[in-house]
């Protein structure tokens, strides 16, 4: 499997939020309104302007308060789920070069409730006029113009890499060493399903609760694709196995 991936050390982050504004500006999407709801996480989630967030969470830890920030976008399946779920056969295509999935105009054809049910992260939106669905594309032009994502051009931190898969994958498993030094409970999130790594610096669900796959409810939620979705429930049971 090769193509390209993402790896996000979530260890990094900030939450400075250059990725979110870099998304924006680089697809000239506009700003919309929104609304306080008591974080510094603003917009309160994606939508069909809003491809990239950064989701902040609060968690008490021992007495403590911790910030948990994830920088939030599609994780580029390698058997995407949402591919899956669509009955036209150009409207989601995978770029055969870097493993992009991406979304085309073509999607308004589509159901969008079943589009939006088969992704196990919560990713794709809709626009309500013209019934388009919507999604990171990882800068798809860019890259193969041979340049990085914008979200991964302006992360001044080294919280976003991004590369051949195979270096992508040997960046996380040796960073993923380095932080169980300071972080025992480091993992990194579904890494042989997905083309976005991340490395945590605690359990998954401490940052939000579509950072791991919810792969069991894909079968219920999407039922003419049970097959191929089982399949993808069972690819993430052995490594979370493995990562506890
Ligand atoms: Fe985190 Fe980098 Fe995005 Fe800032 S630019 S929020 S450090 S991923
Ligand atoms: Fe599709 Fe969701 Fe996977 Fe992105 S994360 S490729 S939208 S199933
Ligand atoms: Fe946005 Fe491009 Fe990053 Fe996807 S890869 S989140 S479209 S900047």
């Amino acid at each position: 499997m090769s193509g390209k991936s993402f790896f996000v050390d979530l260890t990094k982050c900030t939450a400075c939020r250059d990725c979110q504004v870099a998304c924006k500006q680089w697809k000239k999407l506009p700003g919309e309104k929104t609304r306080n709801m008591g974080s510094y996480q603003n917009p309160p989630d994606l939508s069909d302007v809003t491809l990239r967030l950064v989701r902040f969470s609060e968690q008490e830890i021992g007495g403590k308060m911790h910030w948990f920030f994830l920088p939030d976008q599609c994780r580029h399946c390698l058997d995407a789920p949402c591919k899956s779920g669509a009955s036209l056969p150009d409207s989601i295509i995978v770029d055969p070069d870097t493993g992009a999935v991406v979304y085309k105009e073509k999607t308004a054809k589509e159901d969008a409730a079943t589009i939006r049910s088969s992704c196990p992260y919560d990713i794709p939106r809709v626009n309500k006029k013209t019934k388009i669905i919507s999604k990171c594309d990882m800068c798809n032009d860019r890259v193969k113009a041979g340049k990085l994502p914008a979200c991964v051009q302006s992360c001044p931190t080294g919280t976003m890499n991004f590369g051949d898969r195979e270096a992508m994958l040997a960046l996380a498993k040796k960073s993923l060493a380095d932080a169980k030094k300071k972080f025992p409970g480091a993992q990194l999130v579904d890494e042989e399903s997905v083309r976005v790594i991340f490395l945590t610096q605690d359990k998954p669900a401490l940052y939000a609760k579509n950072l791991m796959a919810d792969a069991s409810n894909i079968p219920a939620r999407a039922p003419r694709e049970y097959t191929r979705q089982e399949l993808f429930a069972g690819l993430m049971k052995p490594v979370r196995s493995i990562l506890g």
